[in-house]
């Protein structure tokens, strides 16, 4: 009977993963398959009414092993540095794709260095925030000052299945909090909008707050 109970339970576990992280539907394959690798994928933008329903919306997770992820990391890569309007991180649903995925620039790490993350999440936030002006590539021209943890405990997974568990400070910190936004189905106004109000206590002058490189072990 305990026997079968564990059975049961490993079952339930089994179908939640699978429903967690579904393959991906028929229109998003055709989306994905309408370009090759050379080809970015249109960035949706707010002012398009039928656009923002699809930013607006929460994604879901996706197997890392999807195999036209790769394709889709590679169009979104093309959409994000695409020269009229190149930015440091873009999210999978803002090229129409509502799925946890999203490439940021890596600050911390030396040359234009960027990652493709896969289903992540943020696990801890520092009550240390620093406030900074953010834009959009689906509202250019835009600008807005947000508060963001100044550092964050992530964990992600990568095109080859491995999972990362990383803190990110700084403006990388800043970036992922960014597009993990996105995938919540929040552009940065609309997190403008939430710390209306809200209390944050400025460090009082003449405090010295120091960097130690390389220490966020
Ligand atoms: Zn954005």
């Amino acid at each position: 009977m305990k026997q079968f109970a564990y059975f049961l339970i490993l079952i339930c576990l089994g179908l939640s993963e699978t429903a967690l992280s579904q393959n991906l539907n028929t229109a998003e394959k055709e989306l994905i398959l309408s370009g090759d690798t050379t080809t970015m994928l249109r960035v949706l933008q707010y002012n398009n009414p039928a656009d923002l329903l699809v930013l607006n919306t929460p994604s879901s997770n996706i197997d890392p092993s999807d195999p036209l992820l790769p394709l889709l990391a590679s169009r979104m890569f093309k959409s994000m540095l695409d020269s009229a309007n190149p930015g440091v991180g873009i999210s999978a649903p803002q090229v129409g794709i509502n799925r946890n995925a999203f490439w940021i620039q890596r600050f911390d790490k030396s040359g234009k260095h960027y990652e493709f993350c896969i289903n992540p999440r943020i696990v801890k936030y520092s009550i240390l925030h620093r406030k900074g002006g953010e834009g959009c590539l689906s509202m250019p021209g835009e600008r807005g000052l947000v508060y963001r943890s100044y550092a964050i405990q992530v964990e992600y997974q990568t095109l080859n299945g491995e999972t990362r568990k990383e803190m990110l400070d700084d403006n990388t910190a800043v970036v992922f909090q960014h597009e993990a936004d996105h995938l919540l189905g929040w552009l940065f106004p609309d997190r403008m909008r939430e710390q209306q109000g809200v209390f944050f206590m400025q460090i009082p002058q003449g405090m010295e707050f120091y960097i130690r490189p390389g220490f966020n072990k």
